[in-house]
């Protein structure tokens, strides 16, 4: 078989330099087709093949008789009642729905990628925790959602947050991977790419020591280990104690600041007691905390009232680090943080 017969079902979003380069040679093309290609993919953000308008027709048809250019289909479009939000069902080419989200507000338009497919982590306020664990996205099925979101958007997309559906760091490798194409293919400066995790000590120390320059986010949602337990299990696997010398020895490699998201549930992790105990914990480390008023899934939580949820953020009011307050957006086409989740029957 020859090396392209194998990679008949791989999109060319998916190739690496050289499997691009030998699928060029294969057609009996000059390399300098590669460089023209990727600037259709990466800067117009076409759809097809054909719409590559300085490739010989040949060329166009050859290629798309040979191998699809995206990984991902868009299956449906929802937007918000104000149209600020649009959630977008895609299906993988193994027939995988997943789900991102396109937000704007004045200054920036951001999307919000998918990893993989469900999640293993079972955080219990978490939609895409009841779709368990299915599948590890690839590079090109992650940097799809942001071609489609582009061609799709009103306007230029500002940043890219991997705080869709599953854990990024439980797919580091291709989540990397991906946030390399976006900063050197697609143009997206570091700072603007944001990987968000749950708390998985070794890749948090794995980033800190390949220093890269994307910005990292800790869902910290607890300020002691018995009530993160009971909300997030994985502390049973990395302790609150690990993930916070996790996250001074992130700062102590990079200088870089951490953002720390706390989700705010109602009796659970937003009285008094936590905004005390959330300044002693992160008194030593220069961060930022992004607090989250709870999504509702329908599940055993709700969201503090609007009085409590200001008194939480009044209670921090002379903290070191900023507090900033994520009021989700799209939340009634359940796009908000932790909403995700595509089941079969949906
Ligand atoms: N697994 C990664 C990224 C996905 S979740 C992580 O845990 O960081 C993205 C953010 O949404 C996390 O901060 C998570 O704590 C938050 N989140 C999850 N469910 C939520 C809900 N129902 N309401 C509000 N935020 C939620």
């Amino acid at each position: 078989m020859s090396q392209l017969n194998k990679m008949t079902k791989k999109s060319y979003i998916e190739l690496n330099k050289d499997e691009v380069s030998s699928l060029i040679k294969e057609l009996n093309e000059s390399q300098f087709r590669a460089q023209q290609i990727q600037n259709w993919v990466f800067d117009h953000y076409v759809e097809t093949w054909d719409a590559m308008e300085n490739l010989p027709m040949n060329i166009r048809h050859e290629l798309s008789a040979r191998l699809p250019l995206h990984p991902l289909e868009i299956i449906y479009i929802t937007d918000s009642e104000n149209a600020s939000t649009q959630k977008i069902l895609f299906q993988t080419q193994n027939g995988h729905p997943i789900e991102s989200v396109l937000m704007y507000d004045q200054k920036r338009t951001t999307v919000c990628i998918s990893s993989q497919v469900g999640c293993a982590v079972d955080c219990k306020f978490c939609a895409t925790a009841s779709m368990g664990f299915i599948h590890n996205l690839s590079t090109g099925e992650m940097v799809d959602q942001v071609i489609h979101l582009q061609r799709q958007a009103k306007s230029r997309i500002t940043n890219v947050v991997f705080m869709g559906m599953g854990e990024p760091f439980l797919n580091y490798s291709r989540v990397i991977k991906a946030a390399e194409i976006l900063n050197k293919k697609m143009g997206f400066g570091a700072r603007r790419i944001t990987i968000s995790t749950a708390g998985i000590v070794p890749k948090i120390r794995q980033m800190a020591e390949e220093n890269h320059k994307y910005k990292l986010a800790i869902s910290l949602n607890a300020t002691n280990e018995l009530s993160r337990k009971r909300i997030m299990p994985l502390t049973n696997t990395y302790s609150l104690k690990s993930l916070i010398d996790s996250a001074h020895y992130y700062y102590q490699k990079t200088r870089r600041l951490i953002t720390f998201e706390y989700v705010l549930l109602k009796g659970i992790n937003d009285s008094s007691n936590d905004s005390k105990r959330l300044l002693v914990l992160l008194q030593f480390l220069p961060c930022k905390v992004n607090v989250i008023p709870y999504n509702e899934i329908g599940g055993p939580y709700n969201r503090p009232t609007e009085n409590k949820i200001n008194a939480f953020l009044d209670s921090l009011k002379h903290a070191p680090f900023t507090v900033t307050v994520r009021w989700s957006k799209g939340t009634e086409i359940n796009a908000g943080c932790g909403q995700l989740a595509v089941h079969a029957d949906t």
